[in-house]
């Protein structure tokens, strides 16, 4: 199976430097064969940019949230619906920054992955401890407890939808979980995502994020159960995200 990089932009970027970075990832990915799959997340502003500009090429793209409503009174959210206009193949859901500044409950996150679904989006479904879960001893417990609320909901786990290991210690701190640390979170979640999984031909790609870059990518994507990475602070990078990229090959 094709190994799945997700650059996560956070809330960073203008037209201009989103025009750089783009221009720099298709330059670079051009003189690749296309093993890897590669797909960019933005602020909602600006997937008509990415829709323009990456079109029909290698890269695609998606959202970082998504509602848990269908449509009417919500100001601010914005449907899938909305983001399938703008031809979205993907959207994060249940970052730990919307779980923590957001109060994004499991069962909110469990409603915005089927909202997603629905309208043809892949949902890519983030889970992760805190330390202070991870030093309780509760990491297991806890990432289990994020997939299964929106395994319930939606009644099944499919390739249709990625799930994401992301430790909330690694998330930005520069101190990545070790291969063998986040191997053994995955190994976890392959299990579970195993007993719901309806097409059991085709495998969910189970993405590790957290300070992932150019240095440690290579020795985290060799994990038997790591099929890829949300890469949040080095895909504002050209060499460090293309670099990433060529280690998933
Ligand atoms: P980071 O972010 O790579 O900057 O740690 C990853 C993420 O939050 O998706």
């Amino acid at each position: 199976m094709k190994k799945l990089i997700v650059g996560n932009w956070k809330m960073n970027g203008s037209l201009a430097s989103n025009e750089a970075l783009l221009q720099g990832f298709q330059q670079g990915l051009e003189a690749q064969d296309q093993s890897v799959l590669v797909a960019l997340c933005a602020s909602a502003p600006y997937l008509p940019q990415l829709q323009q500009l990456l079109g029909k090429g290698p890269i695609a793209w998606g959202a970082q949230d998504v509602s848990a409503h269908e449509s009417g009174a919500y100001t601010g959210e914005v449907s899938a619906a909305m983001l399938r206009d703008f031809a979205c193949r993907y959207a994060i859901v249940g970052h730990s920054e919307r779980r923590q500044y957001h109060g994004e409950t499991d069962e909110v996150v469990a409603a915005k992955a089927q909202r997603a679904l629905a309208a043809g989006i892949t949902p890519i479904v983030c889970v992760g401890e805190t330390l202070a879960e991870r030093d309780a001893g509760q990491t297991e417990a806890v990432v289990k407890r994020q997939l299964a609320a929106v395994i319930h909901t939606v009644g099944h786990c499919s390739s249709e939808m990625v799930v994401a290991y992301e430790p909330v210690w690694a998330i930005g701190t520069g101190r990545t979980a070790t291969p063998e640390q986040a191997q053994v979170v995955h190994h976890v979640l392959r299990a579970q995502v195993a007993a719901a999984t309806v097409n059991a031909d085709k495998r969910v790609h189970i993405l590790y994020g957290g300070s992932m870059n150019a240095a440690n990518a290579a020795s985290l994507l060799a994990m038997p159960d790591i099929d890829g990475g949300l890469i949040g602070g080095a895909s504002l990078k050209v060499p460090d995200f293309l670099q990433i990229i060529r280690a998933a090959r």
